[in-house]
């Protein structure tokens, strides 16, 4: 079974969450996490991305590192710089660009075999820091503000549906094969109800302002569930509601 294996992996690789600090501010999980500051600053411009070796790619990636094969296409690692318990990054086994639609029911059939997790879609331009290979993650099920229903600025604009189906015929109204709307979207099986729950989010932009005067807080979906990363720790000791509230109503 897949997710003994995924279980076993991240036992053997998964790094400790440490040097984390969190507060909360309403109702969102503030996270300090020094180490996302590589993420959060990535530069995704098409110049540098074509300019770096490509950190998802079996070739360039340390050696070692184990991995869990899922139906020929996806291999599923542990992520060396978490930010939830059981942070897997789930990359597409050929270097292909960060698009959803085709592998959708690979996103819900690869909930299914991970029923403690729920999986999670950075779009290229809202979130990914490699919008140049296809790649999921996931994290353990249930540590997020959004799965607990919490009320936060950043769910304002959550849109959740019940079935593949019905996600499908929403998003095809405004994407197809050639243009991608920035989205953040989860995934999650539900053992007992044999069903699934998406979360939508329809991004309006990238970053915040407030990114380009040296604060860096660049959202991807666990942002917007909830679980704001904040890499410095004079930004995180200083945010305030109002500035949370601002961040979200512009992303
Ligand atoms: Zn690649």
């Amino acid at each position: 079974m897949i997710q003994q294996q995924v279980l076993q992996l991240l036992e053997k690789e998964a790094p400790k969450l440490v040097g984390i600090e969190t507060r909360e501010v309403c109702g969102m999980i503030l996270q300090h996490n020094p180490k996302r500051a590589v993420s959060s600053g990535a530069k995704v411009d098409s110049a540098s991305i074509a300019k770096r070796p490509c950190f998802l790619c079996k070739d360039n990636r340390p050696a070692g590192q184990g991995s869990v094969v899922w139906n020929d296409d996806f291999e599923i690692l542990v992520n060396p710089f978490p930010i939830l318990e059981g942070h897997l990054t789930i990359p597409l086994r050929r270097h292909e660009p960060q698009r959803l639609m085709s592998y959708l029911n690979d996103m819900a059939d690869l909930a299914k075999a991970l029923p403690k997790f729920i999986l999670f879609y950075n779009g290229a331009k809202c979130g990914a820091s490699a919008p140049d290979h296809m790649h999921f993650q996931a994290v353990y099920a249930g540590q997020t503000p959004m799965e607990n229903g919490k009320r936060t600025p950043s769910q304002k604009r959550m849109k959740k549906f019940g079935s593949i189906s019905e996600l499908r015929t929403y998003i095809e109204y405004w994407q197809d094969e050639n243009y991608e709307q920035m989205i953040n979207l989860f995934c999650k099986y539900n053992e007992v109800e044999d069903s699934y729950t998406f979360y939508l989010f329809e991004r309006r932009k990238h970053r915040p302002c407030i990114y380009d005067i040296g604060v860096m807080i660049s959202p991807g979906a666990l942002d917007m569930a909830g679980i704001l990363v904040i890499p410095q720790l004079e930004i995180f000791k200083g945010i305030t509601h109002g500035i949370v509230t601002r961040i979200f109503d512009e992303v």
